[in-house]
């Protein structure tokens, strides 16, 4: 048995060209949606993810600016800049790039962000509005989940969830989300006793764990549907022989650059799996496709408001 593979950079070109669409509509209305993503300090992988998020507003149609601040800035700064685009009227999002440098108060930071422009889903405020199925908004790659599952037709309500992770970004939120929509839903962790075994009672199982490849076929029920959310970078040669020994489209990337992206989920897996999201190419498509949602969704709110 070979697991069908759900394309999730289809599944994110469609949820953008929707999006541009309703901005076309909104826009005609003489609004544009705007999103601010502040960065502090010069790390390059967040570099990459800023820059991505800005090129993508600008393909979408959607107004965005790229604050950068010094790697120094004090938390007070920080807390000052979000309180201006709080105030601003043409700013609907405002996305805080995490990790912050150690010594600023993230907590602080991301309290302070207005909960209707909290794009990324992260403030308490919209953490009780999804647990009491309130209109909120929804962290990014958990709502991106939730399309690949609706998109791809795998049936949710009444299904065994298994979820491996219980981080506020996704683990939680995930399984919130698909208690909602009536799954019943475990979620295990570090702590769990024989994970496994827990796994193999799954017909949809997500792994959010953030180690490479720890999902085996042992963890999982044949024909079950396997959600892989980890990114995990393998630049070692014998973890690569270990994983993907039987890819040689992989070798050659590796070889070319030295790593390549692998998910929690072990290759093998698709052997045993009814349908399977790749790394890369799965989910992480996604996570930028649900904060040009977020974006429009606050947009839509806040100037539907007045
Ligand atoms: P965290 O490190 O915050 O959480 C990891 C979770 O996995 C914890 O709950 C932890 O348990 C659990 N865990 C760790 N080791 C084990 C183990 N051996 N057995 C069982 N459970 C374990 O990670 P995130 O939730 O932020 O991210 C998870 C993965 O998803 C990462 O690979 C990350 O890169 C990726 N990611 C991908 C995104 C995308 O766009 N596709 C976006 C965000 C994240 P405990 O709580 O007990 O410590």
């Amino acid at each position: 048995m070979s697991a069908t593979m759900l394309d999730g950079n289809a599944i994110a070109t469609t949820i953008k060209a929707e999006v541009a669409n309703q901005v076309s509509a909104f826009k005609t209305g003489g609004l544009v949606p705007g999103l601010a993503v502040v960065l502090v300090g010069e790390d390059p992988a967040s570099q990459v993810y800023t820059r991505n998020k800005v090129r993508t507003c600008q393909a979408l149609g959607i107004h965005s600016e790229h604050i950068l601040l010094p790697v120094e800035s004090s938390t007070e700064k920080l807390l000052a800049v979000v309180a201006d685009l709080n105030g601003r009227d043409d700013i609907d999002g405002i996305l805080i790039q995490l990790p912050l440098p150690k010594h600023i108060d993230s907590k602080q930071v991301l309290l302070a962000v207005d909960p209707d422009k909290d794009v990324d889903g992260f403030h308490p405020i919209n953490v009780g509005r999804l647990s009491t199925i309130r209109p909120g908004l929804v962290p990014c790659t958990p709502a991106g989940v939730m399309e690949v599952l609706r998109r791809s037709a795998i049936p949710i309500e009444g299904q065994e969830v298994v979820v491996i992770g219980r981080s506020d970004i996704v683990g939680k939120p995930v399984a919130m989300l698909l208690t909602n929509a009536n799954a019943t839903v475990t979620i295990c962790h570090s702590r769990t006793k024989d994970l496994p075994a827990v796994c193999r009672r799954a017909d949809i199982l997500i792994a959010a764990i953030g180690q490479v490849g720890m999902v085996t076929t042992e963890f999982v029920r044949p024909g079950a549907t396997v959600i892989d959310v980890g990114i995990n970078r393998v630049d070692d040669r014998a973890t690569f022989d270990r994983l993907f020994a039987s890819e040689p489209a992989r070798w050659t990337e590796f070889e070319k650059k030295g790593n390549t992206l692998c998910g929690d989920v072990h290759p093998a897996v698709a052997q045993v799996a009814g349908a399977l999201t790749p790394v890369p190419g799965g989910i992480g498509p996604l996570t930028i496709a649900m904060l040009m949602v977020n974006t429009l969704t606050a947009a839509t709110r806040r100037r539907g408001q007045k």
